[in-house]
Order: C-alpha cells, then structure tokens, then sequence
C-alpha cells in the first residue's frame, strides 16, 4: 500500500506552532516510508478564510523545506464534487433533506443539542423550499471503534451523535464530510492529526462505511501545553511559526525541537534530519500531552546557531529577522560583521539578539554598566589605561596575537593579573563585561576605533 499523508490547516490565521509539529509528524512519516506528504487547504469557511493566510502558510512550509509532493489540494475549488457524494449518499438513502432550516443555523453556529429527526421519514420532498442534508446514524448498531495508532481503541456509543448535516442549504459541505470526501479524492491512507479531532473520527468512519471506501489509519498526536497543563496558547508563548522566524530560530532547531516535543528516542536530544527520516515512527509518539519549554528551545537554537558558518548567518538575519541589519551596522566592513557574528554567536539564543549585540556595538557605549564598574574599576585603573592606551599606540601589526602578547606583557610589567585589565577594556568598549574574548574585540573593532573607545572610559572614570 502507498503511504500518504496529509496536512490539512485552515486558511484562518497563520501556522501555530502546535500545527506545525503535527504537520512535522506527517510529513517524517511519510519520508520514512517512502510515502507521499500533501498539503490540503482547509477553505470551506470562505468567510473566515483569507488569501494571507494561505499564503503564509505555504511560505511557512517553504521556510521549513516541507514542500508537498503533489499539487496543493484547495478544499472549495472542488464544491462541486462534494455536492455530488452528498446527492449520491441521498439517493442511496444514507442520507436525507432537512427543511428545519432554522435547527441548521443554530447548529452551524455552535448551539448544538441533538436533532429529534423530525425529517428522517418525510414522504413528499419540496425542492422549492430550503433545504439541508444530513446523514443518517446507523441503527443497527449501539457503538463504533477504531484503533488509534497512538492512543490505541476508542470506542464511542452511536447514541452520542445525531443525524448531522452533510450539505448546508447553501450547497457549501460541512466539517466531517468534506474532510472525508477529500481524503478519499486523494487517497490518504493514514490521517495523523491533532487530538481535538477524536470526537470527528467516528462520524467520518460512519461517513466512509456508507460512501463503501475502506477508512484509512487513525493517529491523533497529543497537544502542546503550557506550564499549567493547559492547551498553549497566545497568553503563554509566541504561537505563530512566523514569530519565531522574525525571532532568528533557525529551521532546524526548531524542527529538531518540535519533533522531541512529544516523540522521544532514548534520551538523544540533538537529531539531524536524515537521523529523524530514520528513526521516525508513530510508536514513539507519547500519549500525553507535552509542556513547550521555550528555554530549551532556545538552548537547542544556540547549538544550531554555533554550528552554523557566519556568512549563512548574515544572510538569515537579513532575509528573516533584520533587512535592514547592514544599513544599521554600515559603520563595520563585510570582513568585520562576520568577525563579530562568529565572535558573539558564542553567545547568543537567538539571531534576533545576535543582530541586536551588534548593532549596538556600532557607536560608543551608551553607557557604562554600574555593577561592572563597582566590581572591576579601581583606584589604579585610571593609570592602567593611560599604559594600555600608550602601548596601544604603538602597535603596527593590529591582530589578535599581537594584540594578545602585548597586552599580557603589559600585565606583567604593571604586575596584575589579566582580567584586571581585560573587564575595564571590556567596559570601555562594550558598556558591559559580558563581550567575548578581549583580544579579538579589540582586533575587530580596528586600533583607532579602540583605543578612541579607552580614551572615552578614561574621560568618564575622571569625572
Ligand atoms: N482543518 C482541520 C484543522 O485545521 C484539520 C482537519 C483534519 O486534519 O482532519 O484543524
């Protein structure tokens, strides 16, 4: 059999993070099966559904290198089809016209209590009058089951559901049928979907008995919390994928991240994705829900950051987080912004504060941390400084070794230790203590530049 899977999100805002994992999961299922992973847009409520937002969920699955296998499915561009399965269910009288009109309204908009049937057994149809078509539950059994491929048999008793519509009278099909007249359309052999969609299921299985199509495989991926155990949502974290994009997470830290958030092999935390197509399977998919810890993302993002060349990074800041990152940071050449991206991804989370650390760097420090002052800055350290920046004058050969050499002989000389020198140089040129390397701050930032930022500190600290 032909693995196919799909993804299936409604044109109603942008992905949600928790949309995205689940569409993660269907599409390693299907490379780990040399299956088929499709996107279907979900537009069957026009009102709700904007062109925007189908757009950007399709820049999203461009971001994520998801791209379908086959051409996208739009849900409304095939009305007509749907109108014709739910005709041919009418005739084969697995369903039936509706003229509670009125009882179809309050149902779409959600008051839902269980229709009495009043229109089961009607004998003379009007064509003239509006109508719905609902389909008909099945009476010769008490209850329907399926085996969940992750929270294994769920059984529900038939008495639970009414005969729901199929058809709105405005020929528009609705939820449950649709989803199942396209599946079949396109051949889906195993629907791997979010858990908010268990109570669906055993409609569509009904749906699928009477259509004749053998139903395909159920798995339904539990939800993302927050701390308190609740469903995430905007009060808790950012949930839109594009926010992290615009944030400077990197595809792969947060493809790695999502896939670990609910699905686990053995204790191994950092997977590439070609591991993941390997390992991949629904079996180790949990049955509870799993708390989003943006921490940990954020500590598995700065492992991707540091693996990553500068020059790659450049080019993510400029197309995702910061476009106008080069003209802000103009004051540097080429040569020194991949310096100091290499010098404080070290360091960073994400690219968002990567980009931020260096555009602040381009001027004068705003000002002079107090903390740090209060712990590094001495009596002597006027006098330390005058020395530096008089040995600093000096130097022709402007790079970190020498910088470095330098440097520790003046220490020597002065008879102090190292860091009595380096955190007011870092001050001096940062504002803070928390800048990496000195040596390397001082050779990328270029001697006038440096020894024009130890004059400014030298100015403050007499005041
Ligand atoms: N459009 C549905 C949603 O966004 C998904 C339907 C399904 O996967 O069956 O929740």
């Amino acid at each position: 059999m032909e693995i196919r899977v799909r993804f299936a999100p409604s044109p109603t805002g942008h992905l949600h993070i928790g949309s995205l994992r689940t569409a993660i999961f269907n599409w390693l299922f299907a490379r780990h099966n040399n299956g088929k992973f499709l996107l279907r847009i979900e537009d069957t409520d026009l009102e709700r559904s904007k062109q925007e937002y189908t757009d950007s969920i399709l820049e999203t699955f461009k971001w994520m290198r998801m791209d379908p296998d086959e051409p996208i499915l739009v849900q409304s561009k095939r009305f007509k089809e749907h109108k014709k399965l739910a005709e041919e269910l009418l005739k084969k009288g697995f369903a039936y016209k509706c003229y509670c009109v009125k009882r179809d309204e309050q149902e779409i908009e959600g008051s839902y209590s269980k229709y009495s049937g009043k229109c089961k057994n009607l004998t003379s149809q009007d064509n003239s009058v509006s109508f719905v078509i609902r389909f008909k539950i099945p009476n010769d059994k008490t209850e329907i089951s399926f085996n969940d491929l992750i929270h294994g048999k769920i059984t529900f008793p038939l008495d639970q559901f009414d005969d729901f519509v199929i058809l709105r009278s405005d020929g528009t099909p609705t939820y449950n049928f649709v989803v199942v007249a396209d599946d079949i359309f396109m051949r889906i052999s195993h629907i791997i979907r979010g858990e908010d969609h268990i109570s669906n299921t055993p409609k569509q299985i009904l749906l699928y008995n009477a259509i004749g199509v053998k139903s395909p495989e159920f798995a339904h991926v539990p939800s993302i919390l927050n701390e308190s155990g609740q469903k995430l949502s905007k009060r808790d974290a950012a949930v839109s994928v594009i926010e992290y994009k615009k944030e400077g997470f990197l595809v792969d830290a947060l493809f790695n991240y999502l896939v670990r958030l609910g699905w686990a092999h053995k204790d191994q935390e950092i997977f590439s994705r070609e591991e993941l197509i390997t390992l991949f399977s629904l079996e180790h998919v949990g049955k509870s829900g799993s708390i989003f810890d943006i921490k940990k993302l954020e500590w598995l993002n700065g492992i991707y950051i540091r693996q990553k060349d500068s020059k790659e990074l450049l080019k993510i800041i400029e197309s995702d987080v910061n476009s106008d990152f080069r003209n802000k940071t103009s004051f540097f050449n080429n040569e020194q912004i991949l310096k100091l991206i290499d010098l404080y991804k070290e360091r960073s989370k994400t690219l968002l504060v990567l980009s931020e650390i260096i555009i602040l760097l381009i001027k004068l420090p705003a000002n002079y941390e107090k903390s740090a002052i209060n712990e590094f800055v001495t009596e002597k350290t006027i006098y330390y400084l005058k020395e530096l920046i008089n040995e600093l004058k000096s130097i022709n050969d402007w790079t970190e070794a020498t910088l470095s050499e330098k440097i520790k002989s003046l220490c020597k000389k002065l008879e102090i230790k190292l860091p009595n020198l380096a955190q007011p140089i870092r001050i001096a040129l940062t504002g803070n203590i928390t800048s990496p390397g000195v040596f390397e701050l001082l050779a990328v930032l270029s001697k006038d530049e440096s020894i024009n930022r130890l004059n400014a500190f030298l100015e403050f600290l007499k005041k």
